[in-house]
């Protein structure tokens, strides 16, 4: 498996929860993350504001300054198959599932490299959204 930028990665986290909690919809189906750029695609019915562009990134920069600790945690998959979708795991996954928590934000089944408290990440900024055929894309990338 690919090993994310781990500031990148947690950033993706954060920015999922956030999508989820302003708009109600799922977390990104397809993502991108890259060191310098990256980006995420939601199914939606339109792009986003100028106004929301700021929001979203006010938000997600809230979160990231809270300094909240990012932890790992294992739970038995029919435990986690309670809370979680654990459709896009492969099966090889295997009877235990990694969850990543971001202080009591975001809880979200991953096997990859985070950060360990969210101030790490950095600045988030939204380069672009676009919305074409009920796929809205944002892109971004980090500052220190
Ligand atoms: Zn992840």
């Amino acid at each position: 498996m690919k090993e994310y930028d781990p500031r990148m990665h947690s950033a993706e986290h954060i920015l999922n929860q956030t999508m989820v909690r302003m708009f109600g919809i799922s977390r990104s189906f397809s993502a991108h993350v890259e060191k310098k750029k990256s980006r995420c695609d939601y199914r939606f019915t339109r792009d986003l504001t100028a106004e929301e562009r700021r929001d979203l990134e006010r938000r997600v920069n809230e979160v990231i300054a809270a300094d909240l600790p990012v932890r790992a945690e294992f739970l038995p998959r029919e435990e986690a198959a309670k809370t979680f979708d654990l459709g896009r795991l492969p099966d090889a996954a295997g009877d235990t599932v990694r969850i990543v928590r971001i202080g009591d934000y975001d809880a979200c089944p991953c096997s990859g490299a985070h950060v360990e408290r969210s101030a790490s990440v950095g600045t988030f900024r939204i380069g672009s959204t676009q919305y074409a055929d009920g796929v809205l894309r944002i892109r971004f990338r980090l500052q220190d």
